[in-house]
């Protein structure tokens, strides 16, 4: 596995791939503290592409000023273990002035409505730095495709708006949550889950359960839904919750009647760490 650290060894890389007729580029964009979520994505695009590469960049861009970048989990050498063991071709880990060449002074991607709702109404400009990284990766990579989890359901719906009216050539694959024995969705940020609240995390699965088996029974009031995991969370008052929706998963809109591809999303503090979970009811 080779490991590049500029946007013109990404592109080198990608168009002598690309010479070859029939071969397809993929990409997996992470920030890295690689976990059996990320690999899911990497052995997707593995499956699907001949080649593939792994980035791994924290975006400064995509955190507010009171969150957590300054401690994000970082863990390079075992991630560029789990990306080898998972057959990445290459690792893009850039130092931030190379996709954020002016600094602060840079140039943005906005996605006006759908940038405001679910996560990106709890932390503005989260999905325009997003929206923002995700772009520069897919100009500098060209990837046919590239891998998203539906851990992140909202920001699949940014990224394809983003796909749409860039008319870029790159299809945006999502693959399945992948969870811990116990239901809880893996994520780099459980690292900072104690064992005394960890099973505090558990409501938001159980509240995605639960709307599932209230859909299955044939409930479809987006209200009901709602309401019964807002009864969930209160049985664990030590948890906030900072959203619960029923959206339509391309306009994050919410609507009152849930239909198939409906997206049932919540977002919840366990103590100073905010976990997101979901599903795409069916
Ligand atoms: P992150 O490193 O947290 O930015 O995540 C990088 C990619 O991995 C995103 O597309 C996430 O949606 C995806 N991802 C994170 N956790 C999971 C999970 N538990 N299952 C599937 N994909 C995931």
């Amino acid at each position: 596995m080779q490991i590049l650290r500029t946007v013109a060894e990404l592109r080198r890389w990608s168009r002598a791939a690309r010479c070859v007729r029939g071969n397809a580029i993929g990409l997996v964009p992470t920030m890295g503290a690689l976990h059996a979520g990320h690999a899911s994505l990497i052995r997707a695009a593995r499956a699907a592409c001949s080649h593939v590469a792994v980035s791994l960049f924290v975006n400064p861009t995509q955190f507010g000023p009171d969150e957590d970048f300054n401690r994000y989990p970082r863990s390079f050498g075992a991630d560029c273990a789990l990306a080898e063991s998972e057959r990445a071709d290459v690792l893009f880990a850039p130092p931030v002035e190379e996709l954020y060449p002016n600094g602060s002074d840079a140039t943005f991607i906005e996605i006006p409505g759908l940038s405001d709702r679910l996560d990106g109404a709890s932390r503005p400009g989260h999905f325009r730095g997003v929206a923002t990284v995700v772009a520069k990766l897919l100009i500098a990579g060209e990837p046919d495709r590239a891998f998203f989890g539906q851990k992140d359901a909202a920001q699949v719906a940014v990224l394809r708006r983003l796909v749409a009216d860039l008319r870029l050539a790159t299809e945006i694959v999502m693959c399945p949550i992948v969870r811990d024995a116990d239901g809880l969705a893996l994520s780099s940020r459980n690292a900072y889950l104690s064992a005394g609240v960890r099973p505090q995390a558990l409501t938001l699965s159980r509240a995605v359960r639960c709307a599932e088996k209230l859909v299955a029974r044939g409930e479809r009031c987006g209200d009901a839904l709602i309401g019964a995991a807002r009864q969930i969370f209160a049985s664990e008052p030590a948890v906030r919750v900072d959203y619960i929706a029923v959206v339509d998963w391309a306009t994050l809109e919410p609507v009152e009647v849930a239909a198939p591809g409906t997206l049932f999303a919540v977002a919840a503090w366990v103590g100073e760490t905010r976990l997101i979970d979901n599903t795409i009811l069916s």
